[in-house]
């Protein structure tokens, strides 16, 4: 969703270049003032991503939105309930064939003194629910909203019913895939920061989607929406359920085994690899060879960090060692070298699994024995090389 104003019309088309490029393939706009719908008027020609008009409070402004083209409406029922109303938005969108979706978000779909009656009244539906009556509240009101719909023979409709509390998204929705018949759009809405709504987002909707619950997803932040559009993809890109473009970076996450700095490292390749790479090859930067190798199983491309130096790997052939201050770089020219090879023919992803002997920890790359001199790591059994090292944490 845009987080900018729809009327300045400049600013909202930049806007929506930018999420779309960023991979949005959908994107919500909010349309609170008639000029926000005339807007869309000189917005829509000049994009390329369907528009979806988020109406709150004023019908008209559904009406408004779908005369200027507009390719989805977002309707509230918790502030547009006038029946006769909200038949003339069915209409206006039956006659172009376009979707309505309606989102029973838990903060807004009834009134609090009407919900705390209605709480009572329908509370023993989910009983043995955590959030029982709320989930009573927006089934019913969902029932009772739809009923308008296929009244007027209305079916193209989206479900969606965000809160910000992830347990109740993963109840909410999956109560309704089980009683609805309607595409669902998944979100967990006012998540917060990014720092803090990842985390609430991705718990509902990755436990939903792993469950085959969802047909849309949307991430929300009080952040750059660039953010919930990046994690979003990252989301749907782990889960496999859309192909990944791009790299896909795995990285240890360092223990008292590492000699270099692979926090820097990490980030170094994540920005320069998502401007420079396309095909999704794995790659993985691992802080040492003696667990690395079977963490990055599967990578195409590879370095295992040592004592200040790196050894690089491209499907399991070992490239080069070299040390840490030009590990970057020649990892980033083995990168673009595979994705040449792969976009020639030469090469397949995923092709040769990364098949790396642990060697002798005093060997080439080192693996710290001077952290086990220092205490710094338990060393579990005797002898001048350690069979097994035993770390806190994994
Ligand atoms: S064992 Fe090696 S690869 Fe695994 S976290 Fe520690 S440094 Fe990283």
């Amino acid at each position: 969703m845009t987080a900018g104003y729809t009327h300045d019309i400049d600013a909202c088309v930049r806007e929506i270049h930018k999420l779309a490029a960023a991979g949005a393939d959908v994107v919500r706009v909010a349309v609170p003032e008639k000029k926000d719908t005339d807007a869309l008027r000189h917005i829509i020609p000049q994009v390329r991503v369907p528009i979806v008009a988020d109406v709150h409070f004023h019908f008209q402004r559904a009406l408004e939105a779908v005369e200027a083209g507009v390719h989805k409406i977002r309707l509230n029922p918790g502030n547009i309930n006038d029946r006769e109303q909200v038949i003339e938005v069915i209409k206006a969108c039956k006659a172009r064939n376009l979707p309505i979706r309606v989102g029973v978000n838990e903060g807004s779909i009834i009134e609090r003194r009407d919900k705390q009656k209605r709480m009572k009244e329908l509370g023993a539906v989910f009983s043995d629910k955590k959030h029982g009556y709320m989930l009573a509240i927006m089934i019913a009101k969902l029932e009772e909203y739809l009923d308008i719909f296929y009244e007027q023979d209305f079916y193209d409709i989206v479900i969606s019913a965000k809160s910000m509390d992830a347990a109740l998204v993963v109840d909410a929705y999956t109560e309704i895939s089980k009683r609805f018949d309607h595409p669902l759009h998944l979100g967990v809405t006012h998540a917060g920061p990014k720092e803090t709504g990842c985390i609430r987002s991705v718990a509902a909707l990755g436990a939903l989607l792993c469950n085959g619950v969802g047909d849309t997803v949307r991430i929300s932040y009080a952040n750059d929406p660039i953010y919930e559009v990046e994690d979003g993809l990252e989301l749907l890109w782990s889960l496999g359920l859309r192909e990944r473009k791009g790299v896909d970076l795995i990285a240890c996450p360092t223990c008292g085994r590492i000699q270099v700095d692979l926090f820097t490292l990490v980030q170094d390749v994540r920005k320069q690899l998502a401007a420079k790479v396309t095909v999704p090859m794995k790659v993985a930067v691992m802080g040492c060879i003696v667990n690395g190798p079977g963490e990055a199983e599967g990578a195409d491309v590879a370095v295992f960090a040592g004592d200040r130096r790196g050894i690089i790997y491209v499907q399991g052939e070992r490239v080069a060692n070299v040390p840490e201050p030009e590990i970057l770089d020649r990892l980033l020219a083995e990168c673009l070298e595979f994705q040449g090879k792969v976009l020639r023919g030469e090469a397949k992803l995923g092709e040769k699994k990364v098949s790396i002997t642990p060697p002798d920890p005093l060997g080439e790359l080192g693996s710290g024995w001077e952290k086990v001199a220092a205490g710094m790591v338990e060393q579990t059994s005797g002898g001048s090389k350690p069979a097994k090292l035993t770390i806190g944490g994994r």
